[in-house]
């Protein structure tokens, strides 16, 4: 029977991104299912440089914590090929007086984030996990079945029409917020449906974005307008789900102007438009995310609104300490998948998961609550935030992944 320390279930990019931390910070034997094709070598070393479907046409906004975790693991510098630095944040509501903005030299980094889209990000995941000798891919491949045994898991690999079983100490569950792995081991999810769908795509602004990301919260919903290398910008647009079909509906032209007329003329009207992609919005959160050899992460365990760019970002830093936790056990000489080890893991993220849901949670709660006085109390909010640099300062320390007492997992 094939055995690895850890094995894998979801190869996207929470589970890619485990894949090569433990691959560069340990010398345990890692295995990935992946039900769609990830990149391989062929015989004479060559990488298939596939997209991997599974990476959209989305982008993400990667905090500083994030940019600094991807150098610590190697990753960095193939990233950087592609991705946009943000050097300013503006945070505004339509139709009001307050805005807030955030500065890369007032927190004095070189940068407050970087914003990737997904098919690189995907590429540079999966041709690191082709070139590491620790990581074994199976893809395309799909669990058949799982059996908890005494010491970790036994599960049944269904790939190029073959059904084998692999043993491994630590499962580790990462295929996204529809996990069939959860099913089979019957953890519940408890679902929020905000009734709302983002909608996605990339637009060409009529002035340079100068690498500022917009935070905007609109009379429909916040919308977030990333920079992107090649003076594009990504969109994220919030949408109650009833109006989605009026925003398809657009030629490219009204689109333009709709996102133009939401950003109140700030990036000077828009010369061209990708394709309008959405996603419906859901919080949803396993109930359990540890059983004795088992551990679930990335959308598997929590999935988030995307209003404030933080479920990456939040798995990334679940990723950090997750490694750092199976290091003290390898260490210790503890099984991987031994519970206390797990409880361990849980404990040191159950904080920062908290307070990361809640944040973005009832952010948009706010911003579209209808609750008379509400909207001048945000609007004075964010005038009093320009003009106190300690609430600023939290705000930004949010935004880059870089709160107090939250570990980057650096060492
Ligand atoms: C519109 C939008 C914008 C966002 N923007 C940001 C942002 O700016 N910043 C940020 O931090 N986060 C952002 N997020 C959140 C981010 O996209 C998610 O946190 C991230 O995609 C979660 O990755 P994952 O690997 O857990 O799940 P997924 O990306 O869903 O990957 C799961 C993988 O498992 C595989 N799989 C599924 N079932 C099986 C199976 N049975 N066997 C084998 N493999 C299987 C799938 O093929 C897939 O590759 C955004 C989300 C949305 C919807």
């Amino acid at each position: 029977m094939k055995k690895y320390d850890v094995l894998i279930v979801g190869g996207g990019m929470v589970g890619a991104s485990l894949a090569c931390a433990l691959a560069t910070k340990t010398a345990l034997s890692i295995g990935v299912v992946e039900a769609r094709e990830l990149p391989k070598k062929s015989p004479d070393g060559k990488l298939s440089q596939h997209f991997n479907p599974s990476y959209d046409e989305r982008s993400t906004a990667l905090s500083l914590g994030t940019c600094r975790y991807l150098e610590n693991i190697g990753l960095w510098d193939a990233l950087q090929e592609h991705v946009e630095e943000i050097h300013h944040i503006h945070v505004s509501e339509q139709g009001k007086f307050g805005v807030t903005s955030l500065e890369r030299e007032e927190e004095g980094v070189e940068f407050l984030g970087a914003v990737v889209e997904n098919a690189w990000l995907g590429v540079v995941l999966g041709a690191a996990m082709a070139s590491h000798s620790k990581i074994n891919l199976h893809s395309p491949a799909t669990v058949t079945s799982l059996q908890c045994l005494e010491e970790g898991y036994c599960v049944s690999v269904e790939e190029n029409g073959h059904t084998e079983d692999i043993h491994c100490a630590l499962l580790v569950v990462a295929d996204g917020a529809n996990s069939s792995c959860c099913k089979m081991l019957s953890i519940p999810h408890a679902q929020e449906d905000y009734d709302q769908v983002a909608l996605v795509t990339n637009l060409t602004p009529n002035i340079p974005h100068q690498k500022m990301a917009y935070e905007r919260f609109t009379r429909t919903g916040p919308m977030a307008l990333l920079p992107l290398r090649d003076e594009r910008q990504a969109l994220v647009l919030t949408l109650p789900s009833d109006q989605l079909e009026a925003y398809q509906a657009m030629n490219d032209e009204a689109f333009m102007a709709a996102v133009d007329e939401a950003m109140g003329g700030r990036c000077g009207g828009f010369s061209k438009v990708g394709q309008r992609l959405s996603y419906p919005l859901r919080l949803i959160r396993a109930e359990q995310q540890i059983l004795p050899g088992c551990v679930v992460i990335g959308n598997a365990a929590h999935s988030l609104h995307p209003i404030a760019g933080q479920g990456f970002n939040l798995s990334v830093r679940d990723v950090a300490i997750l490694t750092e936790e199976l290091i003290v056990a390898v260490e210790q000489r503890v099984s991987l998948g031994k519970f206390s080890v797990l409880q361990q893991y849980l404990e040191r993220r159950d904080l920062d998961q908290h307070a990361t849901i809640q944040f973005s949670d009832k952010l948009q709660k706010i911003f579209l609550s209808k609750v008379p006085g509400l909207s001048l109390a945000r609007s004075a909010g964010l005038t009093v935030l320009d003009f106190w640099p300690t609430g600023k300062r939290a705000l930004a320390r949010q935004a880059m992944g870089l709160m107090a007492g939250v570990s980057n997992g650096q060492h």
